[in-house]
């Protein structure tokens, strides 16, 4: 009997925002019904912790929080609540078992939003931490707008949140202005004496989502707040394949996913967001493991390492040669050689610019049955002359 292989047990914790950050994107908005189905998908994938939701945004958001949460899906259900009563006590009827409670950590975002200076933010953190545990919530604290707050503030604010019970501090790239280098300065003196877990929320803005959480991760974040696909406000979130797959191939951390059910909760997230999964989208893009060139297929068909970035077969994929404007005669031969046709020396080099000439009026691939139909022309080409 085939034995299934222990997962690791996770270095670094997966916290998806998907039903919470990424349903911010304009224009997305999940039924109830998919909430429950992209829960359920990232539980089987191994996230260990979801947070699924806004309770001040009303009951309807409330009614899907319990939903989740009474779902016996095996994983932590945190919502997203401001650092008050009202959401507090909003979180009480959603069911969820956990609570980010999120103050702004920047001067700007205190002052326009709340009103607030650093010492009267740092007092609420005080106040109302401690409310939410006595209410039966394990409490996170989320520092909003961290990348553009005064690095002693942030300190500040950590060793507040630490000694008023909570078991966590979220850093927050809220408007993506972070680039790797000073995410990890911002990071690892917090990470170093906090002595609270560290979680990094990144955005895209600048396409450095994945590549700052690494980062953040490098400087001893241990949790990441990712989205599927990225989703998200403006050009969204870390993405939750990106960063799970270079984790585990890049930076050799366990993050006690399954990777193979990546793709697949990708396209689940696609349909429920009305947002298609980019053809070149790392990893669960539909093309990024499929290989046209000429030289790379020559590469690829004698050692799959000449050319394979990551290994496609750690995501249940494999590479696909398709044929087109830059197939080489190996590539053609293999694709023939698929239903049985040799390709001789002779019809090769016409058979390559027949296919060049085709690709490029179609503007795509070519089929196989496509490539057979070439090869028979080639032949009957060459006959004629
Ligand atoms: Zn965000």
């Amino acid at each position: 009997m085939r034995e299934t292989p222990a997962t690791p047990a996770p270095t670094i914790f997966v916290n998806d925002t998907t039903l919470r950050d990424g349903e911010q994107t304009p224009g997305v908005a999940f039924t109830l019904a998919e909430k429950l189905a992209i829960a359920e998908a990232l539980a089987e994938a191994g996230v260990p912790e979801i947070e699924a939701g806004t309770p001040a945004m009303g009951e309807e958001e409330i009614e899907a929080l319990r939903a989740i949460a009474s779902r016996g899906l095996g994983l932590r259900v945190l919502a997203w609540c401001r650092m008050g009563k009202a959401d507090i006590d909003a979180s009480r009827r959603a069911g969820v078992g956990a609570v980010n409670l999120s103050i702004p950590a920047s001067d700007r975002l205190l002052s326009v939003k709340l009103g607030l200076d650093r010492a009267e933010a740092l007092e609420r953190v005080r106040r109302y931490v401690p409310m939410a545990l006595d209410a039966g919530f394990e409490v996170a604290v989320g520092a909003e707008d961290a990348s553009r707050a005064d690095p002693d503030h942030l300190l500040r604010l950590a060793e507040a949140a630490a000694e008023a019970g909570a078991f966590r501090l979220r850093l927050a790239d809220t408007v993506g202005a972070l680039d790797p280098f000073r995410t990890y300065d911002l990071v690892a003196p917090i990470a170093r004496s906090s002595g609270l877990a560290i979680e990094f929320h990144g955005h895209d803005d600048y396409g450095l989502a994945t590549a700052n959480t690494l980062a953040a991760v490098r400087a001893g974040a241990t949790h990441v707040s990712v989205t599927v696909g990225a989703l998200g406000e403006r050009a969204g979130n870390a993405c939750l394949a990106e960063v799970a797959a270079a984790l585990e191939s890049l930076m050799g951390a366990a993050t006690g996913l399954d990777l193979e059910k990546l793709p697949a909760l990708a396209e689940r997230v696609a349909r429920a967001s009305g947002r298609a999964v980019p053809e070149g989208k790392a990893i669960v893009g539909r093309d990024v493991f499929a290989h046209e060139s000429g030289i790379h297929v020559a590469g690829l068909l004698a050692d799959p390492e000449t050319y394979r970035g990551a290994d496609p077969r750690l995501f249940g994929r494999r590479h696909r040669i398709v044929i087109g404007k830059h197939s080489g005669a190996k590539a053609l031969a293999h694709a023939l050689g698929e239903r049985g046709v040799e390709l001789a020396a002779p019809t090769a080099a016409r058979l390559v610019t027949l296919v060049r000439r085709k690709a490029t009026r179609l503007k795509r691939s070519l089929t196989v049955d496509e490539v057979v139909r070439l090869h028979d022309e080639a032949c009957a080409g060459l006959q004629a002359r």
